[in-house]
């Protein structure tokens, strides 16, 4: 066992030093010495088993005690603030230099045992005397100090020299590195790796053409332990430089990590153009060197610059760098923050956990083994709506401080909490853990019922949430009365890592929406002309005889039908699950099934068609693969399948979010339904994008395998790529821009108020319904008159505004269209009504005026 002693410990080496050492503490005895206490590094050593002492090394009595059985000494300690050029020198601080260099050095001397090894750093300053740049000085070559600091450093090698100890002399370059330590931020790569964090200007006397010798700080204190390792290296000195650049390289190696900053260079001049040390003696040692300039520079900069703060307030992460091979996978997850509690906790399928925030800190749970579905909300802002996701195993969370969170587990599970400071058993420390009832018992029961965990589309558990628009009612279930309670239901949306399909992240049943359904198609003149437009194309399009056979899904009053009927297509039948719309549509000579189209319902409809038609109802079921299978049997071989759908590329460049609604469970791209499709064994072989409901796409599908395909298909497909809809990212930003509209809204609804002080809507559509909730409008608004006598006398729910008839307008402030997508004739058509009619999209504009 040796006793190793580190005479400067707390300085720029010596904090390195100690931390490799710590390493080995156990198999000989380390201590550490400096003239300072620092009380997080003293307890620092302490946690590596390196005894600490303060004392200073003008006393002889104390070093004496603590060196004189030692059989290493690392000789560090010095007066690091020193002058570089001559005008900054005084002689009061020249004195201390000299006193602590050559007095302190003798003592040193002085107090260890003849076996002992000194191991000392120099420095490369003690050529500084050349005039002419000298080049790769060996260490045989003369040394010409000039100032105190470095005719202190060739007396140490003298004294050093002069008596019979065992010593290692180390002419260091100048040292580079991050640091704990304070002292030795002024040395030119580190300075100017400051500059550049904080994006800084540069200067670079006479051009920075002057060259150095750089070394790193960690391989500085490798060559020591080196040194103290190696008993066959013995009274020798070496230079200790890897790197020879010049200033002005240094430089642009921070303008190349940091490209905001400026570099100025001055014509003024410098004491000499530079020297450099040759390394080769220390190389033919063995010493190798592991670490460079370009990317200590990288490191400083990066632990220095200021990055904008995450501001997600939960989120979640993969392990990054997998490896994988037949033993396993390993994967790395880097925390934000250290930690230094651990706590293992399981949980079984069906319970709840936390309910609680942290006022100070981040919780970060790391999932093993199960799964739970988070609940979340922000304490400090009022306005903050409550948000959901799921966690998958292998999941990193991380929870921001202030942010209420819930876990409801609905599977059995294992996760490890990983903690920075108190933590109780009982769970609530005194700031550690405050409790938050945020998720109650019912909500546990029904977010376990409703969650959808897998995509729909291909079938994987890899989901991510783009938007959370909140808790909202369910859009088409208008109240009786004002002071109705609508039942609640997260609405949000999520994207498939692996295949881009979009979808909500639970599933209501379909009862609750579509039994007693209002939505009226054949009120709007403008779905009436589009499906007279349809009918057509279609029999164009296809050549369809009068006895063809044509079957709509979803047919509402029979809208889409009734213009063929009217042509003298007879052979026509609908499927609609709404009893009211079924009836209303039976009453007008349009048969219709009522129910929806599932294997049970095939049994009573008629096969063989000619063509299977459904417009927007293709996002509304959560079992899209066996009605698309139940459309495929409908079909004869030769028939087609048309479908018209809300198109998701339209939703993402409008911003069109309040399409979102629970009714619509999934969002479709033309890349997602060829999937979908191909994995139904049919084939989709003609594309347009049509006007309908904000942009749509009619995509034609057959299930003859030799089809022939448009061009149309892949030239969407590509139009896609080209947007990003195969990037996560792309979603992500759009879930952004639509948090960034609630505060322009809000802004300009007071403005509209103020402005006309009554403001009636126009329209409850479904869409309305979504907006008004998550801006949280509602008083705002006078009422709403609707064209849709079924929804006269309702409230729109959540956010309880009365819907009246339009009769019964009274005064005219102004009119605010919440069926924006037919502004135009809604004002085109009620231009009796008000002079001031706002379309509610403006109002996510810029300030109105
Ligand atoms: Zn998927």
């Amino acid at each position: 066992m040796k006793k190793i002693v580190i005479v400067g410990a707390l300085g720029y080496l010596g904090t390195e030093l100690c931390k490799i050492y710590s390493g080995e503490s156990w198999l000989n005895k380390i201590v550490a010495i400096d003239s300072r206490f620092v009380s997080e590094r003293v307890s620092q050593l302490k946690d590596w088993n390196i005894e600490f002492f303060q004392g200073q090394i003008f006393d002889l009595d104390f070093l004496k005690k603590h060196l004189k059985d030692a059989d290493i000494v690392h000789h560090l300690a010095g007066v690091t603030d020193v002058a570089y050029v001559k005008k900054e020198t005084s002689s009061e601080l020249d004195e201390k230099i000299r006193a602590t260099a050559i007095d302190g050095t003798n003592n040193i001397l002085n107090s260890i045992p003849e076996k002992c090894k000194i191991i000392f750093p120099s420095t490369h300053v003690i050529f500084e005397g050349y005039k002419e740049t000298k080049l790769d000085i060996a260490e045989i070559e003369k040394p010409k100090p000039i100032l105190i600091y470095s005719s202190s450093k060739v007396q140490n090698e003298e004294d050093i020299r002069k008596t019979n100890k065992n010593y290692i002399i180390l002419r260091l370059g100048s040292v580079y590195g991050y640091s704990l330590d304070t002292m030795r931020i002024n040395i030119m790569p580190n300075l100017f790796s400051k500059i550049a964090s904080q994006n800084g200007t540069i200067q670079l006397f006479s051009g920075g053409k002057q060259i150095k010798s750089l070394v790193s700080l960690i391989d500085v204190v490798r060559c020591m332990k080196f040194m103290e390792e190696n008993d066959k290296i013995k009274k020798e000195t070496f230079n200790l430089a890897k790197e020879s650049v010049t200033v002005k390289q240094v430089a642009e190696m921070c303008k190349k990590y940091s490209p905001n900053i400026s570099i100025e260079v001055t014509d003024d001049e410098t004491p000499n153009l530079g020297y450099t040390l040759s390394n080769k003696k220390l190389l033919s040692t063995g010493f190798k060197f592991l670490h460079n300039l370009d990317n200590s520079i990288k490191e400083m900069i990066e632990k220095w610059s200021y990055e904008k703060f995450d501001n997600s307030l939960e989120y979640v992460f993969k392990g990054k760098n997998e490896f994988v091979d037949e033993r396993g996978k390993i994967s790395n997850y880097e925390l934000p923050e250290p930690i230094n509690l651990i706590g293992y906790i399981e949980s079984k399928k069906g319970t709840i956990r936390a309910n609680h925030f942290h006022p100070i800190q981040e919780q970060k749970c790391l999932l093993v083994k199960g799964q739970f579905i988070s609940i979340y909300k922000d304490l400090l802002n009022k306005n903050s709506i409550k948000v959901t996701h799921v966690v998958n195993e292998g999941d990193m969370i991380v929870t921001k401080p202030n942010v209420a969170h819930t876990m409801v587990f609905t599977k059995d599970s294992i996760f490890l909490n990983l903690v920075r400071g108190e933590r109780e058993h009982k769970n609530y420390g005194i700031t550690h853990t405050l409790p938050h009832k945020l998720v109650n018992e019912a909500e546990r029961d029904l977010l376990s019922h409703i969650y959808k965990f897998d995509c729909r589309c291909c079938g994987s558990n890899k989901l991510k949430r783009v938007l959370s628009l909140g808790y909202q009612p369910l859009a088409n279930n208008l109240l009786d009365n004002k002071n109705q309670k609508a039942e609640l239901y997260p609405l949000e949306l999520n994207v498939c890592e692996k295949c881009f399909n979009c979808q909500l992240s639970v599933v209501i049943d379909s009862d609750k929406m579509f039994k007693n359904y209002l939505y009226q198609s054949s009120t709007t003149e403008t779905f009436r002309n589009h499906f007279k437009e349809s009918c057509k194309k279609y029999i164009n399009k296809f050549n369809l005889k009068k006895d063809a056979y044509i079957i709509d899904i979803g047919s509402n009053d029979g809208i889409a039908l009734k213009p063929f009927l009217d042509l003298g297509y007879k052979n026509i039948q609908g499927v609609e699950p709404a009893k009211n719309l079924s009836d209303l549509a039976n009453m007008n000579n349009i048969k219709t099934y009522n129910g929806y189209l599932n294997n049970e319902a095939i049994k009573n409809i008629k096969g063989n068609a000619d063509l299977v038609l459904a417009s927007n109802v293709f996002a509304h079921a959560d079992d899209l693969k066996s009605m698309a299978e139940c459309m495929k049997k409908l079909i004869k071989d030769e028939g087609s399948i048309v479908i018209e759908v809300q198109y998701l590329l339209n939703t993402l460049t409008d911003l069109t979010f309040d399409n979102i609604y629970h009714e619509h469970t999934n969002y479709w791209s033309l890349t997602a339904l060829e999937m979908f499709f191909n994995n139904l064994g049919c084939k989709i072989f003609d594309v347009e994008r049509i006007n309908t409901h904000g942009g749509s796409l009619r995509v034609y599908v057959s299930k003859n395998p030799n089809v022939k395909i448009e061009k149309s298909v892949s030239q969407l497909i590509q139009i896609e790529k080209d947007y990003g809809l195969n990037n996560l990212k792309t979603y992500f930003k759009f879930g952004k821009n639509i948090e960034n509209l609630k505060e322009k809204v809000v802004n300009n609804i007071q403005f509209l108020k103020t402005k006309y002080k009554s403001i009636i809507g126009y329209g409850a559509p479904a869409k309305s319904t979504t907006s008004l909730n998550f801006f949280k409008i509602s008083s705002e608004i006078d009422y709403i008159i609707e064209d849709n006598k079924f929804k006269v006398g309702k409230y729109v729910p959540g956010v309880n505004i009365e819907i009246k008839n339009k009769n019964e307008i009274k005064n005219n402030g102004c009119i605010l269209v919440l069926a924006w997508n037919f502004f135009k004739d809604i004002k085109k058509n009620n231009n009796s009504l008000s002079k001031n009619f706002i379309n509610i999209k403006d109002l996510e504009k810029e300030k109105l005026s």
